[in-house]
C-alpha cells in the first residue's frame, strides 16, 4: 500500500463525480428547457439558431430539427427579418441596445406565414465567447383578442346606447306631439264644443218659456225657428266630435303595415270620388306624372284629398277652381305639390291653419280638421307639411316624404 497508488484514483474519482455533475446539471437544463410552457431560443452573435425547445416548435410550427442552424430572422415578419441581422451587428459593435436587457412587445411569424403579437424578453449569456442570447417569448395572440373582443363589446354596446338614445329621442318627440295634441284637445272641448252647447241649453230654455206661453196654441213659427237652432248646434257639435275621433285615429302603430303607394293611382280614385263635386266647380286639374312611395294608402289618400277639397272649396265666387298636382324628387325626399289659383292665405296663417279646428276663413263650410290630419298622418310618415301663399294669389301645399330605396318616380 502506497501513496502512489492512491493519488491517480482520488482524481479519477473526482473526474468522474465532475462529469457526473456536469451531465446531471446538462440533464437538468434540457429537462427544464424541454418542459418549459413558454418558448426559449439561444442564438450566437450572428443570430444563428443554437437552441430551441419544444415549446418554441409548437408555438412556430417547425420542428426543432429546421429550427437549429437558421437565423432567427426566420421568425420574424418583414420589415424586421431585414433588419435583425444589422441589429445585432450594431449592438454588438456599440452596445447599444433596443430589445436586450428590456423586453418588448413584437410581432412573430409562424411557418405558415401568419403572424401574432408576442412579448419578448432578450438577455445575453453572462461571460461567453463567442458571444450568445436568450430569447425568451410569450405569445400575447389570446390576451390581444381578449383586449380586441373586448374593444368590440364596447364599440356594440355603445351603438347600443346610441340606438336607444335615438329611439328614446324620437318617443320623445312623439310624446311632445301628444302632449300639444292633448292640449289643444282640452282647449277644443272647452271652447269649441262649450259654445253650441251653451246655444242648446239657450235654446231649450227659450223654447221651454215659449212653450208654457203658447201651451195652447201648439207649435208655432217661433217653436219651429227654436227647434232649428237647436238642431243646428246639435249638429255642429256631432261634426266636432266626429272630427276629434278621426283625428284621433290618425295613429299609424295600429294601422296596416306599409306598402308602395302609387300617387297617380290615388288622384285617379279621388277624381272618381270628387268626380261631382269637380263637375259641379267646373274644376280643371293638373296632374303630373306622380311617384311611387311606401306609406299607409288609405292615409296618403285621405290627405290628398283634403287638400283637393280645400282646393275646390277655398275660392273666389264664381271662379273656376284650377289644381295643379306635382311631383319631384329633392335630396332624399319626394315633394308632392297640391296648388290652386284660390283666394290664398295670409302669412300669419301658414302656420296656424294647420292647427286642430284652426279656421282661417269664415264663410266657408267646415270645422278646421283637414289640415290637422293631414299633418298628422304626414309626419308619421316621417315627413313634413307646409303651404306656399299670399292672399289673393293661390295657394300651394307641399307634403314632403322620404324616399326608401327601389321607388321610381
Ligand atoms: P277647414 O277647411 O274645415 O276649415 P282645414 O284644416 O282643411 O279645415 O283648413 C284650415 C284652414 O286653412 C281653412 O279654414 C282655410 O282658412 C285655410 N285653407 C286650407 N286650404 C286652403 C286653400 N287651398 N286656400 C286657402 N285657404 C286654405
Amino acid at each position: 500500500m502506497t501513496n502512489t497508488g492512491e493519488q491517480p484514483n482520488q482524481d479519477s474519482t473526482e473526474m468522474v463525480d465532475a462529469l457526473e455533475a456536469a451531465e446531471k446539471s446538462q440533464r437538468l437544463t434540457a429537462a427544464i428547457l424541454a418542459t418549459a410552457a413558454d418558448p426559449i431560443i439561444v442564438i450566437d452573435e450572428h443570430g444563428i439558431i443554437e437552441i430551441a425547445n419544444d415549446a418554441t416548435s409548437r408555438l412556430f410550427g417547425f420542428t426543432t430539427e429546421a429550427l437549429i442552424g437558421q437565423n432567427v430572422s426566420m421568425l420574424m415578419p418583414e420589415p424586421y427579418r431585414t433588419e435583425h441581422n444589422d441589429y445585432i451587428a450594431n449592438y454588438l459593435r456599440t452596445g447599444d441596445t433596443k430589445i436586450i436587457g428590456i423586453g418588448r412587445e413584437v410581432s412573430a411569424q409562424r411557418g405558415d406565414g401568419s403572424t401574432f403579437p408576442m412579448a419578448l424578453a432578450v438577455s445575453e449569456v453572462d461571460g461567453q465567447r463567442p458571444r450568445r442570447f436568450t430569447g425568451i417569448i410569450h405569445d400575447l395572440s389570446r390576451r390581444v383578442e381578449a383586449e380586441q373582443a373586448l374593444l368590440l363589446a364596447n364599440s356594440t354596446l355603445e351603438a347600443r346606447v346610441e340606438n336607444r338614445t335615438s329611439e328614446l329621442r324620437t318617443l320623445l318627440v312623439e310624446l311632445e306631439r301628444s302632449n300639444r295634441d292633448l292640449e289643444q284637445f282640452a282647449y277644443i272641448a272647452s271652447h269649441d264644443l262649450q259654445a253650441p252647447l251653451r246655444n242648446v241649453r239657450q235654446g231649450l230654455q227659450l223654447l221651454d218659456e215659449h212653450l208654457l206661453e203658447t201651451a195652447s196654441s201648439g207649435f208655432d213659427d217661433e217653436a219651429h225657428e227654436l227647434q232649428r237652432l237647436i238642431s243646428e248646434a246639435v249638429g255642429r257639435m256631432e261634426e266636432l266630435i266626429r272630427g276629434l275621433l278621426e283625428f284621433s285615429r290618425v295613429d299609424r302603430r295600429h294601422e296596416s303595415p306599409d306598402s308602395e303607394v302609387d300617387l297617380n293611382d290615388l288622384i285617379d280614385e279621388l277624381q272618381e270620388l270628387l268626380f261631382a263635386d269637380l263637375q259641379e266647380a267646373n274644376a280643371e286639374l293638373v296632374v303630373d306624372d306622380l311617384p311611387i312611395v311606401t306609406g299607409d294608402r288609405v292615409q296618403l289618400r285621405q290627405v290628398l284629398q283634403n287638400l283637393l277639397q280645400n282646393s275646390l272649396k277655398y275660392r273666389p265666387e264664381g271662379t273656376a277652381p284650377r289644381v295643379e298636382i306635382q311631383g319631384r324628387p329633392e335630396g332624399d325626399e319626394w315633394i308632392i305639390s297640391v296648388g290652386d289659383n284660390g283666394i290664398g292665405i295670409d302669412e300669419a296663417q301658414h302656420s296656424r291653419i294647420f292647427e286642430l279646428f284652426r279656421r282661417g276663413h269664415a264663410g266657408y263650410e267646415g270645422v278646421g280638421l283637414g289640415l290637422a290630419i293631414a299633418q298628422r298622418i304626414v309626419e308619421s310618415h316621417g315627413g313634413r307639411i307646409w303651404v306656399d301663399s299670399e292672399p289673393e294669389q293661390g295657394a300651394t301645399f307641399h307634403i314632403a316624404l322620404p324616399r326608401t330605396s327601389g321607388e321610381t318616380g
